[in-house]
């Protein structure tokens, strides 16, 4: 099936959703196409779908399948070229931009992630190459079908300071039951499918590392959403359905976050990429660490901060022009501070692609390390920018009556006379700029996404130490070198090129002392992985 439009979207979802076991507000919901929770969102990837038909964004955001010759998701294209790493940019950013970078887990994310998966398919292929052989059936599969997933990484905080098999139970965190002829028995469960009830398949992959030893947690398969046993259980939904003026993005794109239970669930062997057989932990605590992959995956999250953050900076300025503050010094010296912020960031992001390189197998990548860069502190810029939005709003935030009050004739005409702006603003249009404003910075739905931010790419701090531990040092150190030995002795520039280290370049290896201290489970340092600290109860 080529690239899918936002009916077939839906007709799908309705069909598997009838089955799936999802929970919402203490009821199964069954059909999720008609809960009124749920009709924004769904509305909102469904445009998501429709753009690829959209003669103005079609020929960026599909390309030609490999093997049907339909046009299919760039996200699911493999860059040959520096002409294809910028036309999967595009294609993310068309698709951030469609929803302000307020839904980050839209279909192409995950597409993204799959399409990593094919990259990192020779990583899975030392289970057998079988699973290899997975890795890139499913990634031809979801790319031939459109298919919108969702991904369940982390393990429930339970008792964080201990391995999976050292929790109560072994089957708190996923872990493999057995082994049958059919495939594999998981029991246990993981966090947190954002979007999880309007997706149609899930994608479990560790994330963070696994502890050696504990091989049976270390599995990577899909399943899809009405797998007998698999029960999804929604958090409280913060949306505001059908209210667009009070909550113009919350009515539209909250994005549901969910938690998987997997009560004895049968894994299919044709669609397990990592088995959890010992050295597994090797394979799951290998797929992120650098390459194309990774690019890729930057790509698309720093797409999606790029377009929160224009959205922000657009709210601050007009936000301060609506009520007459911009001549104010410090609401300049702030509203100065965004757009910096703002500019530094594309020019990390524009500049990656500037600096693109050709990896192992001919795949493009984007390169230096800005994206990265950006993808850290991006995280304190975009607190910093919601911090500067609340700081100008002041109280206005509440000077704030709702449609319904509007549409009152007894009050509109004091609403209209006491609310407006400086002479320009309307009441309407002032309350409809903070009401903007209010969604990114105060209401829950803005308070989940400062906190998608900050963590749904893993832990900030554990990611940023790894980036200390894994960073090559040693030009950084000869500079040093030259400054304590004066000009002359030594070569000026120790960079090869100026963009400095590639992406996926590692330091040298460490000494055997230091090699404790290296990030090589998953993405975090390898110190910040819990250990063993008894014999393990038997998970098999
Ligand atoms: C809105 C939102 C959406 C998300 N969507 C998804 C999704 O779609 N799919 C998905 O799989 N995940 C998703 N996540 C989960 C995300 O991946 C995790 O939140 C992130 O990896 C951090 O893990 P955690 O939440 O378990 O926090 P924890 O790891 O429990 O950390 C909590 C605190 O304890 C500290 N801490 C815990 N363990 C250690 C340690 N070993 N060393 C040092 N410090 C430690 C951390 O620094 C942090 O301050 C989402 C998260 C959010 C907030």
């Amino acid at each position: 099936m080529p690239a899918r439009t936002g009916k077939q979207y839906i007709e799908s979802l309705s069909a598997v959703t009838q089955r799936a076991a999802i929970y919402l507000n203490g009821e199964r919901v069954g059909d999720v196409t008609k809960v009124p929770m749920f009709q924004g969102p769904i509305a909102a990837v469904a445009e998501q779908y429709d753009m690829q038909h959209d003669p103005r964004y079609k020929d960026i955001l599909t390309y030609l399948s490999p093997t049907t010759g339909d046009p299919v998701s760039t996200a699911c294209m493999i860059p040959r070229s520096k002409e294809d790493v910028i036309k999967k940019r595009q294609a993310y950013k068309l698709h951030t931009d469609e929803n302000f970078g307020y839904m980050g887990r839209a279909p192409h994310f995950m597409l993204s992630l799959v399409t990593g998966w094919y990259m990192n398919r020779e990583n899975f292929g030392r289970a057998g190459p079988e699973f290899a052989a997975n890795a890139e059936r499913y990634y031809e599969y979801v790319r031939e079908n459109d298919l919108f997933l969702t991904h369940v990484l982390i393990n429930p905080q339970i008792d964080r300071s201990k391995t999976s098999s050292e929790q109560e139970d072994p089957y708190i965190h996923l872990g493999k039951v057995k082994e049958t002829d059919e495939g594999i028995i998981v029991r246990g469960a993981k966090m947190l499918g954002t979007m999880g009830p309007l997706t149609e398949e899930l994608v479990v992959v560790p994330f963070g590392g696994i502890a050696p030893g504990d091989h049976e947690y270390a599995l990577a398969f899909s399943i899809p959403l009405d797998a007998p046993g698999l029960k999804l259980i929604c958090r409280e939904p913060f949306g505001h359905p059908k209210q667009h003026f009070d909550h113009p993005l919350s009515s539209r794109f909250e994005e549901i976050d969910c938690f998987a239970v997997f009560d004895n669930v049968l894994v299919p062997w044709d669609r397990v990429v990592v088995p959890g057989r010992p050295g597994s932990e090797d394979i799951v605590n290998g797929v992120a660490r650098g390459g194309p992959m990774m690019a890729d995956a930057g790509v698309q999250t720093t797409s999606q901060m790029l377009s929160q953050m224009e959205l922000c900076t657009g709210i601050a300025l007009k936000l301060a022009d609506s009520v007459g503050i911009t001549g104010f010094l410090h609401v300049q010296e702030k509203l100065g501070e965004m757009i910096l912020m703002l500019e530094l960031s594309r020019a990390a992001y524009y500049g990656s692609e500037a600096l693109a390189v050709e990896g192992p197998g001919g795949v493009w990548a984007p390169g230096g390390m800005g994206l990265r860069a950006f993808r850290l502190l991006g995280i304190q810029m975009y607190e910093r920018m919601i911090e500067i939005i609340r700081i100008l709003a002041g109280g206005g935030f509440f000077q704030a009556p709702t449609g319904a009050d509007m549409d009152n004739p007894e009050i509109r005409p004091l609403i209209d006379a006491f609310m407006r702006g400086r002479e320009g603003y309307s009441a309407e249009e002032r309350l409809s700029i903070f009401k903007l404003a209010w969604d990114v910075a105060g209401d829950a739905f803005g308070m989940r996404a400062q906190q998608y931010v900050h963590f749904h790419g893993g832990d900030p701090i554990r990611l940023m130490a790894a980036h200390y531990l894994n960073y090559n040092k040693e030009p950084l150190l000869k500079i040093v070198e030259r400054a304590l030995k004066g000009n002359g002795e030594m070569e000026v520039s120790p960079y090869q090129d100026p963009g400095g280290t590639r992406i996926g370049e590692e330091a040298p290896p460490p000494s055997p002392a230091a090699s404790k201290d290296r990030a090589t489970f998953g993405a975090y340092p390898a110190a910040a992985v819990p250990r063993r600290t008894r014999p393990r109860k038997d998970a098999g």
